[in-house]
């Protein structure tokens, strides 16, 4: 369906339609519809009214099918769905009144952004507890993504826009439903066939996403390869993205205790420690975990490669000062006039003196210098002295 363009109404005219609400604010205006924020006059609570383009309304088809879901959604009753409380039209406009859910979408607090795996995995717990109760009463979402989910100030996630839902085997031949990157292959392939368990698809797109800042696409490696995170949570994405329906969890409820396990870590077994079965959440898990860890691998790579780095500088650094050395003493032998010049090895420590008494580093003897240059002369010298 083309997304007609759409003019939203403004507050008063609302209000003058709508009397049971008092109007507040615009929340958001796209082709598909305007979000309100109002107060329900008669239970003094907060709302939000999401409101339709005409064009949609003047449809019956579209007219029937979404005060039916509407009904069906004002059956369920969960903490992470945005609640329902009533629909109609506006003149000529669809509408539908939902709980006020304080808070951003979690494309708009997540885009982008690497979530700490524990909230990641948090966050999508609760949407698979309220999947698994939409799935339970017969709805399936068929277009999950981080922009339909709304995060409380506590980040607690509530699923909303139920838009494209229908109960299971309701779709129309050929029609397509559902978001690039997030829809599952068969409900591209074959969409009559979608399930609750093309839902968990796009949760296991977004758990990734959340966990490593990217839509994975259809050949994508473990997440812990991007993020570092544990090895663990590979599996849970991977079962949940799986290609064929039958290689995913079969529930939403199945997923959530994956989640759930993780978040409380390994069970200990019995020879590790006193109490086999009792469990502590641990919240801050270490990022390495059971099986293979690609992470790990990478690290001692780029380990070996600096020291390999470092041994070639040092080698290097030494046959510098060896060529340095040598080229000084050359050039203090052969250089007629580079006498005056102080040698380069001259700060080199001197080899200790053979005479305990004449310290290594003292001054030469000026007496001892002469015995030295003219041994003979000075012998004769002091014979002469002698005999005298
Ligand atoms: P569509 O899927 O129809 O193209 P959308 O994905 O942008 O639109 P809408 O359902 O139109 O989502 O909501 C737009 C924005 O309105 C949301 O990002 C959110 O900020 C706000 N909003 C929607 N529903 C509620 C609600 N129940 N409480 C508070 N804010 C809401």
């Amino acid at each position: 369906m083309n997304a007609p363009h759409f003019e939203a109404p403004d507050l008063a005219h609302l209000a003058e339609r709508l009397p049971g609400y008092e109007f507040e604010a615009l929340i958001a205006v796209g082709g598909m519809g305007a979000v309100y924020k109002a107060r329900q006059r008669s239970l003094d609570r907060d709302v939000a009214i999401k409101i339709l383009p005409r064009e949609l309304g003047a449809d019956e088809e579209f007219r029937e099918s979404f005060s039916r879901e509407a009904r069906a959604m004002a059956r369920l009753n969960h903490p992470n769905l945005i609640g329902v409380y009533d629909s109609g039209a506006v003149d000529g406009m669809p509408y539908m009144v939902m709980e006020y859910v304080h808070g951003k979408s979690l494309f708009h607090s997540a885009y982008q952004t690497l979530v700490e795996p524990n909230q990641a995995v948090e966050i999508i717990r609760g949407i698979c507890e309220g999947l698994f109760h939409a799935h339970e009463n017969g709805i399936i979402h068929r277009d999950i993504k981080p922009a339909n989910i709304l995060l409380t100030p506590k980040a607690e996630p509530k699923i909303g826009d139920f838009g494209l839902a229908r109960p299971p085997g309701a779709d129309s031949p050929g029609l397509i439903m559902g978001t690039p990157g997030y829809v599952a292959p068969e409900v591209v392939e074959q969409p009559e066939h979608a399930d609750h368990r093309s839902d968990l698809f796009a949760v296991g797109v977004m758990l990734y996403e959340l966990i490593t800042g990217v839509v994975p696409g259809p050949d994508a490696g473990p997440p812990s390869w991007l993020c570092g995170c544990d090895a663990e949570l590979d599996a849970i994405c991977l079962k949940a993205m799986a290609a064929r329906p039958d290689d995913r969890y079969s529930s939403a409820r199945e997923m959530a205790r994956s989640l759930d396990q993780w978040l409380r870590g390994p069970v200990p077994t019995s020879a590790e420690g006193t109490a086999p079965l009792a469990r502590t959440p641990t919240r801050s898990r270490p990022s390495a975990g059971v099986g293979f860890n690609w992470v790990l691998l990478r690290n001692l790579v780029v380990i070996a490669v600096l020291l390999v780095m470092i041994r070639w500088t040092w080698q290097f650094t030494q046959a510098q000062k060896a060529r340095n050395i040598a080229e000084a003493e050359r050039v203090n032998v052969v250089s007629p006039g580079e006498e005056e010049r102080p040698a380069e090895i001259a700060t080199a420590p001197r080899p200790p003196s053979p005479d305990p008494l004449i310290p290594a580093e003292s001054p030469p003897d000026p007496a001892q210098a002469v015995i030295e240059e003219h041994p003979m002369e000075t012998l004769e010298r002091l014979r002469g002295a002698l005999a005298a």
